[in-house]
């Protein structure tokens, strides 16, 4: 019995894309699958058939061959009376695609007509400020624009494709292949079906040209790395008229050198003196909006955390601004002068003998019973 042709069997055009390929096995698959069709041989030889097909036209190689040759061009051991069973693409292949083609992907497809410009990627470097106050910045980013001269055709000014001679606008040709006749995609137009006789001087008949255009983008306060901003319809030109993608702007926040950053809140770490840590005192600490003061009660230790409201980000997604908070650190004080560490001995010797001076290095029992003492 001769073999149908590959193409007949999935059903689709010669040109058809991999996608539309995929697809339409798929359809057959599921339809034929035997695991659907018990005791059914009709079923079963369908689906062989279909499997046969994918597996050739969905390998680049063996369908160039099976376009030139026809069946001969390919393995002949993949002969119609089983042996290789259920080859080809596995059952997770065929269904664990369905959902990228629901999502994304999809879009373009169209062979050879108008298409969807890709869309652009660009990474926005911006200071914690910038990024918590919001910003206006300018950015050049490369890209394909339509070609103004010919307003996108790629045909000389004055001049329009027309169509093409050799497929007679199908995009597509016959060849006879010894006995088999093939058809092709048009090797004069790529499928398109017109042709440039006169192409324009300035894009060399692409109808788009690599150019570097200036953006403003206004960046909103509150804005973190990994942001993004949506300029639609500012990535690449389309082509044949087809509509620009868009320009994704991603917000990359640079580290700052005294503020941490996690969500809304701010964390940075403030150095005190081991005098001031004891006695207590007022600090000044950096906030985005300018210094303040901090108060530090006598017998702060070192890791405390204080905490300002309302002084850390205003999240770009909206909700209250988050706090500031200062981890102080009690600094041990260097380069003693005589004196100072006359002074600092005699302070040790008092402290001898009395370990209440020292919360952390108490026993917990120590720390308990003055816990009871105390109250
Ligand atoms: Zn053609
Ligand atoms: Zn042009």
């Amino acid at each position: 019995m001769a073999k149908r042709d590959y193409y007949e069997v999935l059903g689709v055009e010669r040109g058809a894309s991999e996608a539309e390929l995929k697809k339409a096995y798929r359809r057959l698959a599921m339809k034929y699958h035997p695991d659907r069709n018990p005791d059914d041989k009709a079923a079963e030889e369908k689906f062989k058939e279909a499997n046969e097909a994918y597996e050739v036209l969905s390998d680049a190689g063996k369908r160039s061959a099976y376009d030139q040759y026809g069946h001969a061009g390919v393995d002949p051991q993949m002969g119609g009376g089983g042996g290789a069973g259920f080859g080809g693409a596995n059952f997770s292949d065929i269904f664990g695609d369905v959902f990228s083609d629901f999502f994304g992907g999809g879009r373009g497809g169209s062979r050879g007509g108008a298409q969807r410009g890709s869309d652009l990627r660009y990474t926005l470097e911006l200071d914690l400020e910038e990024a918590v106050r919001g910003t206006t910045v300018t950015i050049r980013v490369p890209t394909l624009v339509n070609c103004k001269p010919c307003d996108g055709t790629g045909a000389k000014k004055g001049t329009s494709p027309v169509t093409c001679t050799t497929c007679g606008g199908i995009g597509q040709v016959r060849m006879q292949q010894g006995f088999f006749s093939v058809q092709q995609t048009c090797p004069r137009c790529h499928g398109t079906g017109k042709m440039i006789t006169d192409p324009c001087g300035s894009c060399h008949g692409q109808g788009r040209v690599e150019e570097s255009k200036t953006l403003s983008v206004k960046v909103p306060a509150g804005v973190d790395t990994g942001d993004r901003i949506r300029l639609s319809g500012e990535g690449e030109a389309g082509t044949q008229g087809g509509p620009a993608g868009d320009l994704y702007v991603v917000v990359n926040v640079r580290e700052h050198a005294i503020f941490q950053r996690d969500g809304k809140h701010l964390y940075c770490e403030v150095p005190i003196s081991f005098a001031d840590a004891a006695l207590g005192g007022e600090l000044e600490v950096p906030t985005l909006d300018g210094r303040v003061k901090l108060k530090i009660p006598e017998g702060t230790q070192t890791g405390k955390m204080f905490r300002l409201r309302g002084k850390g980000v205003a999240p770009v997604r909206g909700g209250g601004a988050g706090d500031l908070m200062c981890r102080v650190a009690v600094e041990t004080p260097v380069n003693l002068s005589k004196r100072q560490r006359e002074l600092l001995d005699e302070f040790r010797k008092s402290l001898e003998g009395d370990d209440s001076h020292s919360p952390k290095a108490n026993g917990w029992f120590e720390g308990v019973k003055r816990f009871f003492g105390d109250v």
